[in-house]
């Protein structure tokens, strides 16, 4: 329900507060429709809440504000997440991807980084498709939000648009990106925007900054676009998509492009010539003498040479679209005057004749400091008032996707009166992402690492939806259909896991059958621990064609064969990790002595965990597990060191 009575809340809060308890109010309304605010409002929607998204325009409901692609290392892991919540943004990816390509497949399938060359138009047609018309619950309007409705009990109640009408919710869940207080630039030229072509959001800004929220200032940048045909790719590394393409999501087989139709991306590097270009030109590059903090792992080509001159630099090619005549230069992030992003571009090799379609630019903007949220993404101020995505310090689209399911989940939940949802740093890279946020907070746009993740042996892409999907089914966000995919998938990997273990030869049985060198061993070995056998690199379907007798009832489609695969790659450190997570929940009451030396080298413990952990003198494991910036595995090394000495008595014994 919208009621026009901007005149009233200036003069009536009173007034004001009665509204918003009245019917027709919305459950959740959802601010901006970046790839927070979609996962946001499609989650709440999905989950049955009557929901509205207040978006500056429509037209610009998927718009991705700089690079053409979703996924990679880390970030791919964030999306098989949201995928397995039933989430948006890895279906839109399989109808829209135009060169699919899996990133560090040299190393362990844990830490492999599915990723996709996007066609902007198509994310934007299909994404649109989907929220406009297969979102039941969901309404959307155009308008600017300018201030938030608190009750006397300091309750977020609803939101004021910006031409003076009020909207009555039960929860709100902003996900401004990057428009608080936004302003961009090129060059010493600074305008206030969101983004080029968008405004800023500035009355929110200020609301926040009412409202008394801890409030940072970070930057980032993206590159000029460049016309394909100006291009001269000969003299550049051609680089193919894999064949065949992998879907992102767990509910497609294939994608909609034909393997072959898949386009190519393309490797150059920069000259002295950019270098120098940079070096003279500093006092004409506002952004690079600023202070504010930017993105430290996708740096602007200015900082680049400041940090690391000399060098040649990587610049990736990407185009932007099948039928786009633009191509994006990715790492070449710059914010110098029009005029001398021609001239820098004309020093990488390949661009030696390019012309520069639009200049690009960089962005401040304000952000919250994230530990003003609880996991749920609750700020902890105002009941009822959630922030996700760029708002909240992170860069990228999938990390803010990841935040926006989850706050639009615990809106809905919370009007529902149920428990928030919240993903462990046990349970996934979303756990790990906001603990992390709301932990420790963030001086510097926060980006996603697989390192980041202690458990990263078992928080695989490959196995997101065992890890998440019925979790997300019993909280009610995710479909009876995409439930039944899961449990057709499960059976299937167990069954075939259940014949393929049932199949045991001695190893020089194995050799014979793969014409490799005998072996010295004797103990006999199953057809499933084979396929974890890096020397042999068996596949299912190999082992099927060579042992049809056996073999022949295996049943399951060719992307379970791949996972049996990888799960019997890491069926033994998956036990172990799982153990040592079983093992932290069973002795949380495990006693920690008075006094306890958190300095001893042999708990390898980073400065910051010893500190804290020194100044709060947790009195037992449970305890030390609660303190935030200690992590798990710094508790279980903790929790191991504890036990070998022996300290097992009750709390309640300690003196
Ligand atoms: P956005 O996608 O920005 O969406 C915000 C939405 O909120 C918009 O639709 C806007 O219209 C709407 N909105 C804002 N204020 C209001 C209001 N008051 N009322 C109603 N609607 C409102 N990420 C990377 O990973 N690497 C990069 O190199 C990179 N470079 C970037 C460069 C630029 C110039 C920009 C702008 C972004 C860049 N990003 C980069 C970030 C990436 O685009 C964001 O991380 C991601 O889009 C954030 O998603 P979001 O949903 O939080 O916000």
């Amino acid at each position: 329900m919208i009621l026009r009575r901007r005149s009233l809340l200036r003069v009536l809060p009173a007034l004001v507060r009665q509204f918003s308890c009245a019917e027709g109010t919305y459950d959740v309304v959802v601010v901006g429709g970046g790839h927070a605010g979609t996962e946001a409002c499609a989650a709440a929607a999905r989950l049955g809440r009557k929901t509205l998204l207040v978006t500056h325009k429509k037209s610009t409901i998927g718009e991705m504000s700089c690079n053409p692609s979703f996924g990679g290392v880390g970030k791919g892991h964030l999306m098989k997440e949201v995928d397995a919540l039933d989430g948006v943004c890895s279906r839109i990816c399989d109808l829209s991807g135009i060169h699919y390509k899996v990133l560090n497949v040299r190393k362990g399938p844990a830490v492999w980084g599915p990723r996709a060359q996007i066609d902007r138009k198509l994310y934007k047609k299909h994404l649109q498709n989907e929220i406009f018309n297969h979102t039941p619950n969901l309404e959307i309007i155009e308008a600017a939000v300018e201030d938030l409705m608190i009750h006397e009990n300091g309750h977020c109640t609803g939101v004021v648009l910006e031409n003076g009408d009020y909207v009555s919710s039960k929860t709100v869940v902003i996900t401004t990106g990057t428009f608080l207080n936004g302003q961009i630039n090129i060059g010493l030229d600074v305008r206030p925007a969101g983004r080029v072509g968008d405004e800023p959001s500035i009355g929110l800004a200020k609301t926040l900054e009412r409202l008394k929220f801890r409030m940072g200032v970070l930057k980032t940048g993206t590159p000029p676009r460049i016309y394909r045909s100006s291009i001269d790719f000969s003299d550049c590394e051609k680089h193919l998509a894999d064949m065949p393409p992998l879907p992102f999501s767990f509910i497609n087989s294939q994608v909609w492009i034909k393997p072959e139709d898949q386009v190519p991306c393309y490797l150059t590097f920069t000259t002295p010539g950019v270098d120098k270009i940079v070096k003279e030109n500093l006092h004409v590059n506002r952004h690079v003498s600023e202070e504010i903090t930017g993105p430290r792992y996708c740096p602007s080509i200015e900082s680049k040479i400041l940090r690391f001159g000399n060098r040649a630099h990587q610049i990736w090619l990407e185009p932007e679209g099948l039928d786009s005549g633009l191509i994006y230069p990715a790492g070449l992030s710059c914010t110098l005057p029009e005029d001398l992003q021609s001239q820098l571009i004309r020093q990488v090799k390949g661009l030696e004749n390019a012309v520069l379609a639009r200049p690009g630019y960089g962005v401040q903007y304000d952000f919250v400091d994230p530990r003003e949220l609880w996991p749920s993404l609750e700020t902890k101020k105002i009941p009822g008032l959630f922030l996700a995505g760029q708002i909240n310090g992170t860069t990228g689209y999938e990390e803010a996707a990841a935040q926006g399911i989850i706050a639009g989940m615990n809106a809905a939940l919370q009007v529902l009166d149920r428990e928030p949802f919240v993903i462990r740093r046990t349970e996934g890279y979303i756990g790990v992402l906001i603990d992390d946020l709301t932990t420790h907070g963030t001086n510097e746009p926060y980006r996603m690492f697989t390192s980041r993740a202690e458990f990263r042996v078992y928080l695989r892409p490959d196995n997101a939806d065992i890890r998440l999907t019925k979790k997300g089914f019993d909280a009610g966000v995710v479909s009876n259909e995409r439930m039944q995919v899961l449990q057709q998938t499960q059976s299937s990997l167990e069954y075939c896991e259940e014949v393929l273990q049932s199949v045991m030869l001695p190893p020089r049985k194995w050799k014979s059958l793969f014409k490799m060198p005998n072996s010295t061993s004797t103990a006999s070995k199953s057809a499933f621990s084979l396929l974890a056998d890096s020397s042999i690199k068996a596949t299912v379907f190999q082992l099927r064609n060579l042992m049809p007798d056996e073999l022949r009832c295996l049943d399951g489609t060719e992307a379970v064969w791949d996972r049996l695969v990888i799960c019997s790659t890491y069926k033994h450190y998956e036990k172990m990790q799982t153990a040592e997570i079983e093992a932290i929940k069973k002795e949380q009451e495990l006693v920690i002595p008075k006094n306890f030396d958190y300095n001893m080298p042999s708990l390898n413990l980073s400065m910051e965990e010893r500190e804290k952990l020194a100044f709060s003198q947790p009195q037992t494991i449970a305890a030390a597990s609660r303190i935030p910036g200690v992590t798990p595995s710094a508790v279980l090394r903790l929790m191991v060191y504890v036990k070998q000495k022996g300290h097992k008595a009750p709390v309640a014994a300690r003196g």
